[in-house]
């Protein structure tokens, strides 16, 4: 049984390196982000109250996400372990995490902030099957085409300069802190977010002494990516 939990400034690839990590070791992924846009595009009443949070980049209050998250671990879907992408982000998620469950190692991605935006800028998203592109190292076959499904590629409602600057700082003064509360820990494993996707991958691999496990650190294209 393995569990990860994965950190990282907005743009720094956690998502996508989650979702190798997960298919490589048949771990689930689970993304809180993702839980809450589904919500939002479902039109529950969760996602009508997490809405304004999201596209204004501010971090959802705990009770709703400690609730998402809880629920969501409650249903032990997994054989093998999982990958948690996007908890926890500040220092009360930490410790009713840390008490509540038992993780292996906590991988924390780092990438200079102008890169980070810059990478945002350049993200795109599948309207219909939630797939996610980058036009600078991810790119779609045909422009604004999902290769997955040919749904229409668009941005999302939260890569606006405004909540991008927002979300960074969220993440400079609520998140960031905590990886020092992690490493005294002896939980992190840091890894560079800059090269390319296949080489920051063989990285966390590497670092989790994962190297003889099955599945393959680089894939093709990006319409494997993030089929979650
Ligand atoms: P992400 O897809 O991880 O960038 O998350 C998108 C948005 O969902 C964030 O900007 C927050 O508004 C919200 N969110 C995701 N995870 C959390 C969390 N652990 N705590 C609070 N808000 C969160």
């Amino acid at each position: 049984m393995r569990k990860y939990v994965i950190m990282g400034p907005q743009g720094s690839g956690k998502g996508t390196q989650a979702g190798r990590l997960a298919r490589g070791y048949d771990l689930v992924h689970i993304s809180v982000g993702d839980i809450f846009r589904w919500h939002v595009q479902n039109r529950t009443k969760l996602g009508t109250r997490v809405q304004r949070y999201m596209n204004e980049g501010r971090l959802v209050p705990d009770e709703m996400v400690s609730d998402v998250v809880k629920w969501r671990l409650d249903i032990h879907d997994w054989r093998h372990g999982f990958v948690l992408d996007g908890f926890p982000r500040n220092a009360p998620q930490t410790e009713f995490f840390v008490e509540s469950y038992d993780i292996d190692a906590v991988i924390a991605i780092a990438l200079p902030e102008e890169t980070a935006i810059a990478r945002i800028q350049s993200r795109r998203l599948c309207s219909s099957c939630g797939l996610d592109y980058n036009l600078i190292q991810l790119r779609p076959h045909v422009p604004g085409v999902c290769d997955n499904c040919g749904g229409r590629l668009v941005t999302r409602a939260d890569d606006t300069p405004e909540a991008i600057r927002t979300r960074l700082a969220e993440y400079h003064e609520k998140t960031r802190p905590i990886l020092e509360l992690l490493r005294a820990k002896e939980l992190i494993v840091s890894v560079d977010g800059t090269p390319a996707p296949d080489v920051v991958q063989a990285e966390i691999r590497r670092k989790l002494k994962l190297v003889d496990a099955p599945g393959p650190a680089n894939e093709p294209s990006a319409a494997v990516e993030a089929i979650r």
